[in-house]
């Protein structure tokens, strides 16, 4: 992990090594921490945050789901991602906003525990490789279940689900693959072990449905819309293990992951048996519009640096 030098810690700009939490403090032992990650990009008009809005959006409606108070405005935290960029000199980076419960008790219920909320930044390449990005990876489909509806909340990015994740993207890489598959408690597929999952055939663009226990991935809607964009028609369906293996296309989206194709799954190849036509055309109208090369038509990038303060530097 390639640390920068400042932190934003409950109001305060910290240095690094300073941004600490205590040993007993109950995110720690009962997973009591709510998340984000986000990305900025290197653009032509300087470091620009993507979807900055959306995450903070789903950051306060995780905070909600484990009635947690932030004390900081949606508005105000974008602000601290904005300054976060400029102080830590990034010309692209990773985000990561968390809220956490602090010390005070071990009672499972931690409601009247203090609340910490920090935002970090930090340099992160491609999450699952950058040749990954071209020549895709390989998945499998895990032996764990993702946690259904009524047993956690899928839609929150909640620290302590990520249990689950670890238990299927280690077992990915303990077999020697990239990333896990996992399956919903019905057995429909649900998305990889940190990214959405979609797969194309015939031409056509299918993904999870809500209904499958996912997470309601940013990018996963950035790329329902690109594909809208060009015509492609698109749809958020139930669907089943063995249609994975039968698809033309499969890919996967996230913040970290970007968008990066699958070329096989079980050792069996996914089309051709490495990227298609469907996810290239994705992957390019992605880039060209987070690098600032494509114009912004949807308002989906946030400036980090104000324009006077660029002219001024
Ligand atoms: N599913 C899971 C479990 C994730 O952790 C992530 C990464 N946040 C995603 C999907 C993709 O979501 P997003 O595109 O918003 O990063």
């Amino acid at each position: 992990m390639k640390s920068s030098e400042w932190i934003w810690k409950d109001g305060h700009w910290v240095r690094w090594d300073d941004a600490t939490v205590h040993i007993s403090a109950h995110a720690l032992h009962y997973g009591s921490s709510v998340f984000e990650g986000i990305r900025a990009y290197d653009t032509p008009r300087g470091p620009q945050i993507f979807r900055l809005g959306d995450h903070m959006r789903r950051f306060r409606d995780s905070a909600k789901l484990m009635r947690m108070e932030l004390g900081h405005s949606a508005e105000d935290l974008e602000g601290v991602c904005c300054e976060l960029v400029e102080r830590n000199r990034h010309r692209a980076c990773y985000l990561r906003p968390v809220a956490l419960r602090g010390t005070g008790g071990l009672g499972v219920d931690g409601r009247h525990l203090p609340v910490t909320t920090a935002i970090f930044s930090m340099e992160w390449g491609a999450y699952l490789g950058d040749e990954a990005l071209e020549n895709g990876v390989d998945a499998a489909v895990s032996s764990w279940r993702r946690f259904g509806a009524g047993t956690m909340a899928p839609l929150g990015k909640i620290g302590g689900q990520y249990v689950n994740n670890q238990f299927v993207s280690a077992e990915a890489h303990i077999n020697g693959y990239e990333e896990g598959i996992v399956l919903d408690a019905q057995g429909f597929v649900s998305e990889g072990g940190g990214e959405n999952l979609f797969l194309v055939r015939e031409g056509r663009i299918l993904t999870p449905a809500l209904s499958s226990s996912i997470l309601a991935g940013i990018t996963r809607h950035t790329v329902l819309q690109l594909a809208r964009d060009r015509g492609i028609e698109v749809q958020e369906t139930v669907i089943s293990r063995d249609l994975l293996y039968l698809a033309d296309e499969v890919f996967m989206t996230g913040t970290a992951a970007e968008i990066t194709p699958v070329r096989s799954i079980d050792r069996m190849p996914i089309g051709a048996g490495h990227r298609g036509p469907v996810t290239e055309t994705l992957q390019s109208d992605f880039f060209a519009l987070v690098n600032g090369a494509a114009p912004d038509r949807h308002g989906w990038m946030t400036p980090a640096i104000r324009a006077e303060l660029r002219a001024a530097s």
